[in-house]
């Protein structure tokens, strides 16, 4: 409290305008951090890096579960308050070993399956959401269900409401697990990822409305065709997989590259002939005059995958170019390429 009425009256000092301290319940408590290891906190790792203790001053020694995936010396330490539970982040001071493939992939996140991995030798998966997933929701949605027939406020309706939260951290918690592992398996399988750059401010906006003929009168726009869409892929977090994958392919050294989606148009395109046709939301499936035929996901991927082959391999040429001249294309490292990773 003595820390927000110092700020206050510091802003206020300041001519600026402040906002007055609110009451702040335990619940929004979000935690704190050190910035240097054994000033105030000494981490103790139990044997090959896991579990063991953590020394907070002036709180005591605290059991620890978890551990780290490459050992090195701690740096940093944060105390996250979520969910109504504690967690510890240490950042470590590491040289990570992470494995990785040869071989190119382009994929594409959707809606009827959650990835769409293109492999340049034709393969494709098609991964969809986890069962533990499809059951949690199933869960979520009976607590809703209860909660609607609880008085506001009662005691069964803060009960209720407390097993929600739970359940959403329970779900944002496997579900990052989850990504964790998929990102992983992607990047140790191959050795250059091409996707798409991703919009999500445009994927989530609501369409304008459509003035009919009369005054009064609204046509169609498709906004809750598109609330029902923009529901499940925001559901699914691409933002943070897509981030999972970026960390770990710059670890295990491949190349990453994401196609701008405004001039590529991969749902649109035909990853055959090239042809460029806007497709509404609902139509799921790729037809094109050219006699391609494929699932819409399977097709934005691939056309991913192609732009990449060929955006990349142009400036690997340009690179072998300037190799005598003793200078490096602009537009190559701001690609983040490495060169071993392209096996031509
Ligand atoms: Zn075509």
């Amino acid at each position: 409290m003595d820390l927000a009425f110092q700020a206050f009256f510091r802003h206020a000092g300041a001519g600026e305008e402040p906002g007055y301290p609110r009451f702040k319940t335990f619940n929004r408590f979000s935690g704190w951090g050190y910035k240097t290891h054994g000033d105030g906190w000494t981490l103790m790792p139990g044997e090959k890096g896991r579990h063991g203790k953590l020394r907070l001053s002036g709180v005591g020694n605290i059991r620890m579960r978890g551990g780290m995936r490459d050992e090195g010396t701690p740096k940093t330490c944060e105390i996250l308050h979520r969910h109504g539970r504690w967690y510890v982040s240490v950042t470590i001071n590491c040289k990570p070993v992470r494995q990785r493939g040869y071989g190119a992939i382009g994929f594409d996140w959707g809606i009827q399956h959650v990835l769409t991995v293109e492999h340049d030798d034709g393969e494709c998966e098609e991964i969809g959401n986890p069962r533990w997933l499809r059951n949690n929701e199933a869960k979520l949605k009976d607590l809703y269900r209860s909660r609607e027939i609880k008085i506001k406020g009662s005691r069964d309706w803060r009960f209720v409401n407390r097993q929600i939260a739970k359940l959403h951290g329970k779900i944002a918690r496997q579900r990052k697990d989850w990504h964790h592992k998929l990102s992983a398996r992607l990047v140790g399988r191959t050795g250059a990822i091409f996707t798409e750059k991703l919009k999500i401010k445009n994927m989530s906006k609501r369409p304008k409305p459509k003035p009919g003929e009369k005054p009064d009168e609204w046509l169609p726009n498709g906004a809750s065709a598109k609330s029902g869409l923009n529901k499940s892929i925001l559901d699914g977090a691409p933002a943070q997989f897509l981030s999972l994958v970026r960390y770990k392919a710059a670890n295990a050294g491949i190349t990453m590259g994401e196609a701008p989606t405004q001039k590529l148009k991969p749902s649109q395109r035909c990853r055959q002939c090239g042809k460029v046709e806007p497709k509404r939301l609902e139509q799921r499936w790729h037809l094109c005059a050219c006699g391609s035929r494929t699932s819409r996901d399977r097709n934005s991927a691939g056309v991913c995958l192609d732009w990449g082959m060929e955006h990349f391999l142009v400036l690997w040429l340009a690179y072998l170019n300037t190799l005598g001249s003793g200078t490096v294309p602009e537009d190559f490292g701001s690609q983040n390429l490495h060169l071993e990773s392209l096996a031509i």
